[in-house]
C-alpha cells in the first residue's frame, strides 16, 4: 500500500492512476480504523479499481472544549489494518497540508436546513468543519465514488446535499451501520467508555429498535415516542441529547405523509458521545 503525506505526491500519483483509465474511490476517516471503516473500504474495493483511504482527525470539526487532543491515534494499526483491506493507497496528511493558510479564516462549506437540528445543533461549526474538509478531500483527488458510513447518517446525507447544490461529480455511496455482536454500533470513541459503561451502551440501539417497532405496530404519535424513548435512556444512566423521528431525507421532524423515516439518536455515557440511527419505511 501506498503512503502519501503530501498534497503534490498525491495528485501526481492520482494522476498516473487516471492516465491509466482506472477508477477512484475515496473512503476518508479520522483513523483508530475498525471494522465499521474497513467495510467502506471493502464497498470501494468492489466499485473501484483504486481505493484511497485518508486518514486525518480535522481540527475544524471538534468545537472548543471537545476530545480533538485526547481523539485514538492508532497509525501503525491503521495502516495494517488497510493493507490487509487490500487499500491501494492512504493519504495521511500533516494539519498544515490540509490547512496551508492556517484554521484562522478559513474558507467554509455551509449547508444550511439540513444541519440545523440534531447533531448540527448540538455541535455548532462541526458540519462546517465536516463539509470544508470533504470538500477539499474531493477537491484534491477528484473521485469517481466516495464512500460514507450510514452510522454517522446525518453527516451522510449532509454530504449528498453538498455534493448536489455544488454539482461536485462524484457519486456518493452509504454504507450500513457495523456493530459489535451485542448491537453497539462500532465507534472509535467506543473506546472511552469504562467497562460499566460498555454494558449500557448497546441499550441506545435497543431503544431505537423498540421505537421502530412501536410505529411499525401503527403507533405515529412520534412526539410520545421520542419523549418516552428520552425517559427510557435517562432511566438506563444516559444523558440522553436527542431522539427525532425524522423524514429519511430531509430529517425534518416525521409526518403522517412521510413513509421514509429514521429514527436518529444521541446520547451522553459519561464522558461518551454516542449516536446511532434505524431507518424504517411505513406502509
Ligand atoms: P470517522 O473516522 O469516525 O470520521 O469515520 C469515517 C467514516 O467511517 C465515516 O464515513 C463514518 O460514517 C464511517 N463509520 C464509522 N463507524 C462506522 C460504523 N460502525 N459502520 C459504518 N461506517 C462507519
Amino acid at each position: 500500500m501506498q503512503i502519501y503525506q503530501t498534497r503534490a505526491v498525491l495528485q501526481e500519483a492520482l494522476a498516473q492512476f487516471r492516465r491509466t483509465g482506472k477508477s477512484i474511490a475515496l473512503v476518508p476517516t479520522m483513523g483508530n480504523l475498525h471494522a465499521g471503516h474497513l467495510a467502506l473500504v471493502a464497498a470501494a474495493r468492489a466499485e473501484c479499481d483504486i481505493v484511497l483511504a485518508t486518514i486525518f482527525i480535522n481540527p475544524l470539526q471538534f468545537s472548543p472544549g471537545e476530545d480533538l487532543s485526547s481523539y485514538p491515534r492508532t497509525l501503525d494499526a491503521d495502516i495494517a489494518g488497510l493493507t490487509a483491506s487490500a487499500c491501494d493507497a492512504v493519504f495521511i496528511p500533516a494539519t498544515t497540508e490540509m490547512y496551508p493558510n492556517g484554521l484562522d479564516n478559513q474558507t467554509l462549506v455551509s449547508v444550511p436546513g439540513l444541519t440545523a437540528r440534531h447533531c448540527g445543533a448540538s455541535r455548532p461549526g462541526h458540519f462546517d468543519g465536516v463539509c470544508t474538509v470533504v470538500s477539499k478531500l474531493l477537491h484534491l483527488t477528484g473521485p469517481d465514488a466516495a464512500f460514507f458510513g450510514e452510522k454517522d447518517y446525518q453527516q451522510l446525507q449532509v454530504i449528498r446535499k453538498m455534493v448536489s447544490d455544488l454539482c461536485m461529480p462524484v457519486i456518493i455511496r452509504g454504507v450500513p451501520v457495523q456493530r459489535s455482536e451485542d448491537g453497539l454500533a462500532l465507534s472509535s470513541r467506543n473506546g472511552y467508555l469504562t467497562d460499566a459503561e460498555r454494558e449500557v451502551a448497546p441499550l441506545l440501539q435497543q431503544q431505537l429498535v423498540s421505537t421502530r417497532d412501536s410505529i411499525v405496530a401503527g403507533n405515529t404519535d412520534y412526539a410520545a415516542l421520542e419523549s418516552a424513548g428520552m425517559q427510557a435512556l435517562a432511566t438506563a444512566g444516559f444523558r440522553p441529547d436527542y431522539i427525532a423521528v425524522c423524514d429519511a431525507a430531509t430529517l425534518e421532524p416525521a409526518t403522517a405523509a412521510n413513509t421514509d423515516l429514521v429514527i436518529l439518536a444521541a446520547a451522553w455515557l459519561g464522558k461518551t458521545r454516542l449516536i446511532d440511527n434505524i431507518t424504517l419505511q411505513r406502509a
